[in-house]
């Protein structure tokens, strides 16, 4: 591992090749640095560094860790979302990536002053080890909730893709995502409707050939974790 800006100068020239091999803009890509388990000054190198996006797993975790006024930069929940923490979020938080019950997000319209940002996030991977909807007849049904709810504001779909070196597999699972995502655009508003969140260190150059407009990345950017 070479130190940040060696990672992110490869993680970049990464994304752009694998924008050019699928035909897409790489502007058209987001990249998120997950700073979960790091010490605060992991967010303030890659802040330094230039990026604006961070992702962190745990409520408690990003709060302890992250100013309480947010300047320059965006913060996503990453992780699973207990009701009980949903009162904290929207003042820690621009959007809530892991949505896997509408009662959450019924909760997060309760306690946002302002809209905040979500996504729902699918298991493409049948693991049942991950959350997630499973179900499409499901994701649907709470997408539709959506409607009632003015204080949340669904953004897309996001997905972690199956624990194997197997890329056929990690393929599938993205596009699966992708083909979600198009499919319920029609039950949307879908001028909002925009982001796919798929791909992560060992995996992302795939999900932006199969269409990520944001990528999650820890480890790649940052080296191991402690
Ligand atoms: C930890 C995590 C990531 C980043 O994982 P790396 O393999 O370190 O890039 C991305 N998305 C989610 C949901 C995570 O929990």
């Amino acid at each position: 591992m070479g130190t940040l800006l060696e990672n992110l100068a490869v993680i970049k020239q990464r994304i752009e090749r694998a924008a050019e091999r699928a035909g897409r803009d790489p502007a058209s890509i987001e990249l998120m640095a997950v700073t979960k388990t790091l010490d605060v000054s992991a967010f303030r190198e890659a802040a330094l560094a230039g990026i604006v996006l961070f992702g962190e797993n745990r409520v408690q975790e990003a709060r302890a860790k992250y100013p309480q006024i947010r300047e320059g930069y965006r913060l996503h929940l990453i992780g699973h979302l207990q009701r009980n923490k949903a009162k904290l979020v929207p003042e820690l938080f621009d959007c809530v990536e892991s949505i896997d019950k509408l009662d959450t997000a019924v909760a997060l319209d309760r306690y946002a002053r302002s809209p905040i940002d979500v996504l729902l996030e699918f298991n493409t991977s049948g693991e049942e080890s991950k959350s997630g909807f499973s179900s499409v007849t499901d994701l649907e049904a709470a997408i539709r909730g959506f409607r009632a709810l003015p204080n949340v504001r669904l953004r897309g779909l996001m997905t972690i893709a199956p624990f194997t070196d197997e890329k056929d597999l990690i393929r599938s699972s993205f596009r699966r995502l992708k083909t979600l995502f198009e499919s319920t655009r029609q039950l949307v508003d879908s001028r909002d409707y925009d982001t796919v969140s798929m791909g992560m260190s060992s995996d992302y150059e795939i999900a932006i050939e199969e269409g990520a407009t944001r990528i999650r990345v820890g480890t790649a950017l940052f080296g191991g974790r402690h």
